[in-house]
């Protein structure tokens, strides 16, 4: 038997009223493991472009390996028939304008597959690149617009990798409410963090960890290790059975889909920037306006939002943000973090205290002197330099709800 290895890609299998690309990954790798073909390692959950437009949550792509003695093209044909399956019957994605995607690749050429996977998740990539890097690496594909994500999430390998477990809920329950029991989450936080992340919003007191709308993820919880992933699992509390769960490698919480050159809309960009003005909107988002052009750090964004407020002329930041097109502005950065690097300092003038009494005193005009205010003396004087206090220091500010793949600050002093 002449066993050889596969790397398949998959992408837009779901629709926003079922379905996602991940539960059609497990329903796909029990079908194949029924069909003979071995997994290998864990299937990895890929984040793409998290600006990109046209995606329905997350831009979430799923590739994995597996191992048989099949045909490359045997092996699409058997995926392709259960994309159109899950497609149609499952996420009725056809439906809704969804175009699914699948890929197979021998060897992943890491050189030009990495590029791609780097382009795809910082940038917007063409199908027409996606193709002639497939032709050009051996890669098959069939489907739409879900080919992009398949073949560019082949390139993602695993590099400063996370890891996510994921549950899937029985059909019965899709339609249902999803429930978890709050303080069996805070338990399981409170235990392994900083290696569990992201699970509760200890401000308004809720589960994060909970999928929204009509998708058959019941919950997802992020880590690094799956020891600690299979305990939560045993130790937050649920009300359903579920059909069961998976734990992907993912490139959540690593920082991939910032560039440090570029500023085209739907990337994301590190600036270093110095900080020209600022203005409180009335329903409190802020905008700053500086060397790097217009920011807007919406209200949303909390802790993040509290900063800005404070920002002033002359001072100077690193911002981590998705450049977005405006209306207003021809394009605005969106900051999801801050690092504040200089804050300018701020001197105000005061008037003199009087040198008879020592009490307050008033300026009689520019250059006239002064008068107490108590004992009415008058005097000439300069007015007193004062350092004015900021409220904010050196350091780094991120929004309360940061995206899949943005690095959580309590890991930004490990390697
Ligand atoms: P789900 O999590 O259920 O998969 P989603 O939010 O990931 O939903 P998709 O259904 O995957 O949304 O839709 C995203 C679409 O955008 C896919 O067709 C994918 O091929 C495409 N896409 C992803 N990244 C890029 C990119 N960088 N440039 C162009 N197209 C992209």
């Amino acid at each position: 038997m002449n066993t050889k290895r596969y790397t398949i890609g998959l992408d837009d299998h779901d629709s926003p009223v079922a379905g996602c690309t991940t539960h059609f990954s497990f329903l796909l790798i029990k079908e194949l493991e029924r069909e003979g073909l071995k997994l290998v390692g864990f299937p990895r959950l890929v984040r793409l472009n998290p600006n990109i437009p046209w995606k329905t949550r997350g831009n979430a792509a799923v590739n994995f390996t597996v191992e048989t003695d099949r045909d490359p093209s045997e092996v699409l044909d058997l995926i392709w028939d259960k994309s159109l399956q899950y497609v149609s019957e499952i996420s009725k994605g056809t439906q809704y304008g969804r175009s699914p995607g699948v890929a197979i690749v021998k060897d992943v050429k890491t050189n030009e597959l990495g590029w791609l996977y780097r382009k795809a998740v910082t940038d917007v990539v063409t199908r027409d690149l996606v193709e002639k890097i497939a032709v050009k690496t051996g890669v098959l594909f069939q489907g739409g617009r879900g080919v992009v994500g398949s073949v560019s999430s082949m390139g993602f390998r695993g590099e400063g990798k996370t890891l996510e477990l994921l549950t899937y809920r029985l059909p019965e329950n899709w339609e249902k409410r999803r429930e978890v029991d709050l303080q069996s989450l805070i338990n399981f936080e409170e235990r392994y963090f900083p290696d569990v992340y992201a699970n509760v919003d200890y401000i308004n007191g809720k589960p994060l960890i909970l999928s929204h709308g009509r998708d058959p993820v019941l919950f997802g919880i992020r880590g690094r290790n799956p020891s600690v992933l299979l305990e939560g699992l045993k130790m937050i509390e649920v009300s359903e059975m579920i059909d069961g769960f998976m734990i992907f490698e993912t490139n959540q919480g690593t920082d991939h889909h910032f560039l440090r050159i570029g500023d085209k809309p739907y990337q994301s960009i590190i600036a270093e920037v110095e900080v020209k003005d600022v203005k409180i909107m009335p329903g409190g988002d802020c905008i700053i306006f500086s060397t790097h052009g217009t920011m807007i750090v919406y209200k949303e964004t909390g802790e993040l939002n509290d900063m800005a407020r404070e920002l002033m002329e002359g001072d100077v930041i690193r911002v981590y943000g998705a450049v977005k097109p405006s209306v207003s502005f021809g394009k605005i950065i969106e900051p999801e973090r801050i690092e504040v690097l200089r804050l300018s300092s701020v001197t105000k003038y005061l008037n003199p205290k009087c040198p008879k009494c020592g009490n307050s005193s008033e300026s009689l005009g520019k250059n006239k002197g002064f008068r107490c205010r108590r004992c009415n003396y008058r005097f000439n004087s300069e007015k007193i330099p004062i350092e004015y206090h900021r409220r904010i220091s050196i350091g780094t500010y991120q929004s309360r709800y940061y995206r899949h793949l943005t690095r959580p600050i309590f890991w930004e002093n490990e390697s």
